[in-house]
């Protein structure tokens, strides 16, 4: 099999055009093409007027090697991206390894784990996605929360509701982003995240997907718990021997996987009180802008914005600003809408979400800057105390009922609160209260975003709009602590213990975090399958 890459053909091209292209690019005939199928197709917009497809495709030719030789540009062998088990649980094993957590970490590793025939039990403190999207709900549509069941908590983790975006700038030199892709196709994704540049999933399908995965995993001999929160985990002699849930229940393995995301609070507590290395890290804060997604659409993509092939126009920004904080864009979905995302009572926390269509008026991103920790006096767990600060300040500034403290972009610029807001409607569920941001991040953010938003206008035309509306606040874009692991994924001062993920500082979106999640059930697999 041949990779060929580079192929560039015009949006409208016919179906035709790109076997041709092959043909031509390698000097064959017809008949030497035994067939071929798309790898990646992305777009180069940087043209607007003149957009153009970009394809890889891998082709099977009759004497391949013959072509190699000649050395033709943009061609060569087909890597194989096949995946290959490290591991076989030995017969008779009676140690099941123990996941904490269902996100994309804790399903990626729980998945292979049982794939492998270890029978992992994984544990996950919410509900299970159906019941779980009821309570998400209850929060969006009557601002009531429940902190054990809502958006970053309960069967599919934090990326469940979301646009799940799957691109991700990971090296990836086995390809288990393709053994991810691979998995979610089976469990009802749609074809096309095989090979479009920057695939996504949206809320709706993902839900599904979840509760496949979850069948799949038990048909392979998996448990999965819900309601079960991790309260403890028991160590001797620098090994872990077990975990205790929240109903007293202790479950004994020397196994454990810990990925719990971001916003596992008390869970970090618990492993810092017993003493697991961990480490603060930096992070971002910021707000979530939205503007009409005509308005992104017509900046991006010109006379082909809404072009099916296209989408709906997405945006990457980033500014140094003058005082030393990088600004940037982060988690965009297009035609999407703002969410609630707060884990604790007394607090907002704005993120975003889409469908699969992404026909929603609105585009919105976060625009963040980032926070070291010479930001926040205090130990390892001070970047906790520093998002909670500003999200309970987020809480005060919406009227503490859970809306959103929001401003217009011409008013935040202008450094005058609004009053009301104009063209741009918000999105945020159960509601925004027009106000002044100017006291709801640290004085250096709110600099640095005041200057990065004009510096994006002209990348952008339109991305400072006065009716453009900021809501904030958005403080969980990353883990504030990371749980140092060594080379064979255990925490370096706790054997048995495997840190990953999100929430352990290793992974940043539904991809990585999956990834992740594969090699640390490889690394547990050889380890019980040597030990045993
Ligand atoms: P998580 O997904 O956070 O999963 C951790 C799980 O552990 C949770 O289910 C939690 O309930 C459970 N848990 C925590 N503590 C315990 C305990 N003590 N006991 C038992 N269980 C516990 N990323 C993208 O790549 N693309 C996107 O489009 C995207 N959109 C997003 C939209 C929203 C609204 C949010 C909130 C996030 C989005 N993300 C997106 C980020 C992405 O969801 C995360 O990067 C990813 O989910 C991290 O995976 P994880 O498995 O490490 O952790």
């Amino acid at each position: 099999m041949l990779r060929l890459t580079e192929i560039r053909l015009p949006l409208d091209h016919p179906a035709e055009a790109l076997s041709e292209a092959i043909l031509k690019r390698l000097n064959i005939a017809a008949p030497e093409l035994i067939g071929y199928t798309i790898f990646r197709r992305g777009y180069d917009a940087r043209k607007r007027n003149a957009i153009v497809l970009v394809y890889t495709v891998d082709a099977e030719i009759k004497n391949e090697s013959a072509l190699l030789k000649k050395n033709i540009s943009h061609v060569n062998p087909a890597p194989d991206m096949s995946y290959r088990f490290v591991a076989h649980a030995p017969q008779g094993l009676s140690e099941r390894p123990v996941v904490i957590g269902t996100g994309p970490c804790g399903i990626f590793a729980g998945l292979l784990l049982a794939q492998m025939g270890f029978r992992p039990i994984i544990l996950e403190r919410g509900k299970e996605v159906r019941e779980r999207t009821k309570d998400t709900w209850g929060l969006w549509r009557k601002g009531k929360l429940n902190p054990e069941s809502n958006v970053q908590f309960g069967e599919g983790g934090a990326g469940t509701f979301s646009d799940g975006k799957l691109h991700s700038q990971i090296k990836d030199p086995k390809f288990y982003g393709r053994k991810v892709l691979t998995e979610f196709v089976k469990a009802g994704a749609p074809e096309e995240i095989m090979y479009v540049s920057k695939p996504h999933i949206g809320t709706f399908r993902l839900v599904g997907m979840v509760e496949e995965m979850r069948y799949n995993m038990e048909a392979l001999g998996a448990e999965i718990r819900f309601q079960s929160r991790v309260t403890d985990i028991e160590i001797t002699d620098g090994q872990v021997c077990g975990v205790v849930l929240v109903n007293g229940e202790r479950i004994a393995t020397k196994h454990v996987v810990l990925a719990v995301g971001h916003s596992a609070r008390d869970t970090f507590e618990m492993l810092h009180e017993r003493g697991v290395y961990m480490e603060a890290k930096p992070f971002s804060i910021g707000f979530r802008i939205e503007h009409p997604q005509a308005v992104i659409d017509r900046a991006r993509l010109g006379p082909n914005a809404g072009n099916p092939l296209l989408g709906a126009a997405d945006y990457k920004l980033v500014h140094h600003a003058s005082n030393g904080r990088s600004v940037y864009s982060f988690c965009m979905c297009p035609g999407g809408t703002v969410v609630a995302a707060t884990s604790e009572e007394g607090r907002v926390v704005t993120n975003g979400m889409s469908q699969y269509s992404r026909n929603e008026r609105n585009a919105n991103s976060g625009i963040v800057v980032g926070i070291t920790p010479a930001d926040y006096e205090g130990d390892v767990l001070a970047g906790v105390e520093f998002q909670r600060k500003w999200e309970a300040r987020a809480f005060e500034l919406g009227g503490k009922s859970y809306a959103a403290p929001a401003q217009r972009v011409g008013d935040f610029l202008a450094g005058r609160p609004s009053s009301h807001l104009g063209e741009v409607v918000p999105s945020y569920t159960p509601g925004v209260t027009p106000t002044d941001l100017s006291t709801a991040l640290p004085d250096y953010a709110i600099a640095a975003i005041r200057e990065a938003l004009p510096a994006f206008d002209k990348q952008i035309k339109g991305f400072a709009m006065d009716d453009a509306v900021l809501t904030g606040v958005e403080t969980r874009t990353s883990s504030p602590v990371r749980i140092r692991r060594g080379d064979d994924f255990q925490s370096i001062n706790i054997k048995g213990l495997y840190p990953a993920g999100e929430g352990a500082g290793y992974a940043g979106g539904i991809l990585s975090a999956a990834v992740d999640g594969i090699e640390v059930a490889e690394a547990v697999g050889l380890d019980m399958q040597q030990k045993a």
